[in-house]
């Protein structure tokens, strides 16, 4: 078995300041790979002493993974203190230094030589992409032994672990890796968390991950095993029985949000027109459907209805039905979404209206939001109270729109 150690650097860590999160995570996940984690240690930024535990490490470990110190500050030493020890200069990687230009060009600010820093690696190392931030990692194979430098911040370590790290290790041990990303819609990610509590306690092949992507929940499910087909086999029964746990939650997989996709495509299949009068909304339902390639076979078009007397002008909302209700309400709710259906002759129509904030409206908070689905049997409408800033509460809202069509 492959023999590793795991290097915290930063002195904010000895001094308490911060906990170490990134070595539990790391150690997790090599743990599941089969490979022994013998020693971790924390270390201050400070080259002799980094120079040191290196030292012990080469002789004892066939992993060194040191994690911190990547950025462009003068306290950050690691790679230059790594690439010393492995008696190489650093090198940049031309990848790494198109991100960190390109980023400079499009905050317009100049790039200093200490940002360029980012973009360096010690030479013959294989670069690490850093997706969520600009300070590259590396992979460096040196007399038997492999060292790999991460970046601090746990948004950028931790997916670098999982996306880079974890895969090439599988590699190096033979294993293969499979995942899925099952999205939801329509949950909090603590409840989610609290059903799937007891599953992911229980699991350690596959792993179980939950990632907040506004506005879905994604959960990841991740097996590794000997071979491609094995590891997809440890996959199948645990996502059915997320699923399971979760209900109608679910709209889709993939590791995009996607369900005005997922819906767009299934009416696509289906045959199945549709339209919308859209308040709140403002055509954002409307445009979510544009999205979809093919939605014009069964979309002919829908209604941007703001103003009052507009929902009575362009689909026929009484005028006297706003009056007695309110625009904020299940009834105009369900006359808006009524009054497209019969005006353009689709099969289902959706009608948005609602509070998106920040102010109140007739005396309604912000987030509160009416949905109304008319379809050839009949109409329904739901009433939400959606959390966040007023787009966030709009997008939230077209999101249960392509909900509401899909369940
Ligand atoms: P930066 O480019 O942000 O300077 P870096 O790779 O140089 O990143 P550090 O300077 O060591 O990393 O740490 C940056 C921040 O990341 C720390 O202040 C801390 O908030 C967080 N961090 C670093 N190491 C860890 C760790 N092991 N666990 C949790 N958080 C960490
Ligand atoms: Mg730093």
């Amino acid at each position: 078995n492959m023999k590793a150690e795991i290097i915290a650097v930063g002195t904010e860590m000895l001094l308490g300041e911060i906990t170490d999160t990134n070595s539990p995570y790391l150690a997790r996940q090599l743990a599941q790979l089969g490979i022994d984690i013998y020693y971790q240690e924390t270390v201050g930024d400070n080259p002799a002493r980094i120079t040191a535990l290196l030292d012990q490490a080469s002789r004892r470990s066939d992993l060194v993974v040191l994690m911190g110190g990547l950025g462009p500050t003068a306290d950050d030493v690691t790679k230059e203190t790594v690439a010393a020890f492995l008696h190489v200069p650093l090198v940049t990687d031309p990848v790494a230094q198109e991100k960190l230009t390109a980023t400079a060009a499009r905050l317009q600010h100049a790039l200093t030589p200490n940002n360029l820093i980012q973009a360096q690696l010690p030479q013959g190392a294989i670069p690490l992409a850093n997706r969520t931030g600009l300070a590259v990692g590396s992979w460096n194979t040196v007399n038997g032994t492999v060292y790999v430098t991460l970046p601090g911040p746990p948004q950028e370590c931790e997916p670098m672990i999982s996306e880079q790290l974890i895969p090439r290790l599988a590699q190096a041990t033979h294993q293969a890796i499979a995942s899925t990303m099952l999205r939801f819609y329509g949950l909090t990610e603590s409840v989610i968390a609290a059903k799937l509590a007891p599953v992911i306690n229980a699991q350690t092949n596959p792993t179980i991950a939950i990632y907040y992507q506004f506005p879905d929940i994604a959960v990841r499910i991740t097996a590794q095993a000997a071979d491609q087909a094995a590891a997809e086999a440890l996959i199948a029964p645990v996502a059915e029985k997320i699923k399971d746990l979760l209900g109608d939650a679910f709209y889709g997989t993939g590791e995009h949000g996607s369900i005005a996709q997922v819906v767009g495509q299934a009416l696509i299949q289906r045959h199945t027109t549709i339209t919308a009068a859209e308040s709140l909304t403002a055509g954002a339902f409307q445009a979510a459907l544009g999205t979809v390639p093919g939605i014009s076979a069964v979309f002919p078009g829908g209604y941007v209805t703001y103003a009052p007397e507009q929902k009575t002008a362009m689909i026929g909302v009484p005028a006297a039905l706003i009056q007695q209700y309110g625009v904020v309400s299940t009834q105009t709710a369900q006359a808006m979404a009524e009054g497209a259906r019969q005006h353009v002759g689709t099969d289902y129509a959706l009608g948005f209206t609602g509070v998106a904030g920040p102010d109140t409206l007739e005396g309604q908070p912000a987030g509160t939001v009416f949905i109304g689905l008319a379809s050839p049997t009949g109409t329904t409408v739901r009433e939400f109270h959606l959390l966040g800033s007023r787009n966030e509460v709009r997008a939230r809202a077209v999101a249960w729109g392509f909900k509401m069509l899909q369940d």
